[in-house]
């Protein structure tokens, strides 16, 4: 998998959940579908007065998850900014003429309602069921940090092959200390319960 592929896969997807925080931090979920891709940056669509556009402005963090029929997640999570002034007719009229039914949503001048954020520092965590073993890959497009997620196994490791047992995609490899294979990883904590000397940390 690749960052391109991902971005290619979430446009097939077409409609895309996006997540926000609201201002008592509950989290606020919506289907977002008037999005353009242009590289791997992402352009959407919303109204000023619209809660969606509330929270983007207030905190900006955004999660943007899409499922494929292939059974993969693909999350993107980031900070979505407003496009400067002078650009949003630019990519309003890209957006109107990728996707005609928003002519019939704000029709006329009531377009001027509009206004587009734009998403280009972000992680993407590409997760797929259908394979065997599972797989599980990080990204980073712009200036994102890195993401560090699941378990790792210290040098505690006394090497008595309980987790491997325990594992239910046999990703753990045996050695000193054992090791597991993070991009085969359910992240589902199996191995971190049985650990009898405690050796295996989340990150
Ligand atoms: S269960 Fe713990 S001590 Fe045993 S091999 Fe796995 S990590 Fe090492
Ligand atoms: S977290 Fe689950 S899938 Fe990952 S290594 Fe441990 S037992 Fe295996």
């Amino acid at each position: 998998m690749d960052i391109e592929t991902c971005i290619k896969k979430l446009g097939y997807v077409g409609v895309l959940d996006f997540a926000t925080v609201d201002e008592n931090g509950a989290p606020q979920v919506r289907n977002i579908s008037a999005i353009h891709y242009e590289g791997t940056t992402l352009c959407f669509l919303t109204a000023r007065g619209k809660t969606f556009a509330r929270q983007l402005k207030a905190d900006g963090r955004v999660q943007i998850l899409g499922y494929t029929k292939y059974k993969e997640t693909i999350r993107l999570s980031g900070r979505a900014v407003e496009v400067p002034a002078n650009e949003q007719l630019k990519w309003r009229n890209v957006l109107y003429q990728e996707q005609p039914y928003l002519e019939n949503v704000y029709p006329g001048e009531t377009k001027n309602i509009d206004t587009i954020f734009m998403l280009q520092d972000y992680t993407i965590e590409y997760f797929c069921l259908s394979t065997r073993p599972i797989t599980r890959e990080y990204f980073t497009v712009g200036n994102a940090e890195p993401i560090r997620k699941g378990y790792y196994i210290s040098e505690d490791c006394i090497g008595c092959g309980t987790c491997q047992t325990v594992c239910p995609q046999n990703c753990i490899e045996a050695g000193s200390p054992f090791c597991i294979k993070e991009n085969h990883c359910l992240q589902c904590g199996n191995c971190f319960e049985n650990c009898p000397v405690e050796a295996i940390r989340r990150y």
